[in-house]
């Protein structure tokens, strides 16, 4: 089942995109809850974080070091990855992302 962001992968709609590759892309939240709030999306369509398999390891590792490697090109050093898998987590849209936000003080727990 597509989602909106595979309307972005696919060109459809736009999106202001700040990292791309041949695996996934790195584009700004459109209701961003922090200065940086970028979402690392698989090019895959995968639902949610719990449909990984093992096979999945490598892109989920790939996920994650995108997402790091865009935090600091954004020139935040300290920043936070949050993935929300099922609607209890608050997951909206049901396209894997990972969330990664920084530029502002980040308390704990979170909400
Ligand atoms: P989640 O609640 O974890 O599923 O997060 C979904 C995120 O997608 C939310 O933070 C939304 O603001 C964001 N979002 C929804 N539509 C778009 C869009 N067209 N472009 C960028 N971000 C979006």
């Amino acid at each position: 089942m597509s989602t909106i962001f595979g309307k972005i992968l696919r060109g459809e709609i736009p999106a202001d995109i700040v990292y791309e590759d041949e695996q996934c892309i790195a584009f700004r939240d459109i209701n961003a809850v922090a200065p940086m709030h970028v979402l690392v999306i698989p090019r895959r369509e995968i639902a949610r974080l719990d449909e990984m398999t093992e096979a999945d390891e490598p892109l989920v590792g790939h996920l994650l070091r995108v997402a790091t490697l865009v935090a600091k090109h954004e020139g935040y050093p300290d920043f936070r990855m949050v993935v929300n898998n099922g609607a209890g987590a608050s997951q909206t849209v049901w396209h894997l992302h990972v969330h990664v936000i920084g530029g502002r003080s980040l308390s704990w727990p979170p909400g």
